[in-house]
């Protein structure tokens, strides 16, 4: 994509959640947006961060490991979104600086150990099913209280929310009624003195509902980038 062509699609993307934020009383600055660049190049994300883009997400671990030393010069914050394999922990905990899709214990604790004691705490959201959703992860809202508490107690890891990915809705009420369900879990959670910030919900397609209930940080692929085109070849975990 030409410059030109993204910095309009960053600059309306900016202005979208602006103009949520303000219609729907949130504060100006409270939602961040992280960047979703799985399947584009290393260069288009350069040429975003040129542009003033500081956060991004990727999927897919191998295609993410295969970027990121090709853009170690830039100061970009690194979030990992993309579903948890036990086995594949060791990268994510040593290359990323948030990971939003920790859904069981497991996961959690070998992200403790294997996180360098010379990097800061790893950010760690837990992933919330919100709706019937096959295949994909996250845990039940009741079990996100007992999950919390155990990452608490890890100290490699800084508990900063929850994050969810509900399946596609038609309809803003529709889709804020999912987002409501995660923003309840999360004042539940700061009742008990959690002491939660992030609530990472919100896409290209339902990223005003997402505001409205609550999101302080959306993640944006297509919005910004386009529809996208082929997806990233994983050979061992769907998307
Ligand atoms: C791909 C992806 C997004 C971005 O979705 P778009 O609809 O392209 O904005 C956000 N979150 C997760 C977890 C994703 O996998």
């Amino acid at each position: 994509m030409s410059v030109d062509h993204l910095s309009e699609r960053y600059e309306k993307t900016l202005t979208r959640i602006a103009a949520a934020a303000s219609q729907y009383g949130r504060p100006a600055g409270s939602v961040t947006l992280l960047a979703v660049s799985k399947t584009q190049p290393a260069q288009t994300i350069r040429d975003l961060a040129a542009l003033g883009q500081r956060h991004f997400g990727e999927n897919y671990l191998q295609e993410a490991l295969e970027k990121r030393p090709l853009l170690a010069d830039l100061p970009l914050t690194w979030h990992f979104i993309g579903q948890m394999q036990a086995n594949k922990t060791r990268p994510v905990a040593e290359q990323f600086a948030w990971v939003h899709t920790v859904d069981r214990e497991r996961i959690a604790v070998r992200l403790n150990e294997q996180r360098s004691p010379h990097l800061p705490p790893l950010n760690v959201c837990i992933q919330v099913r919100l709706a019937d959703e096959p295949g994909k992860g996250g845990i039940e809202p009741d079990g996100v209280a007992a999950l919390a508490s155990r990452v608490r107690e890890l100290p490699r890891l800084r508990l900063r929310g929850l994050m969810a990915l509900p399946p596609p809705r038609d309809s803003f009420d529709e889709q804020k009624v999912l987002f409501d369900r995660l923003t309840t879990v999360l004042q539940q959670l700061n009742a008990q003195g959690f002491g939660l910030d992030t609530l990472s919900m919100g896409m290209s397609g339902d990223l005003e509902a997402a505001v409205a209930a609550g999101s302080t940080l959306v993640r944006v692929g297509t919005a910004l980038f386009g529809e996208r085109i082929k997806n990233w070849q994983q050979p061992t975990s769907p998307a």
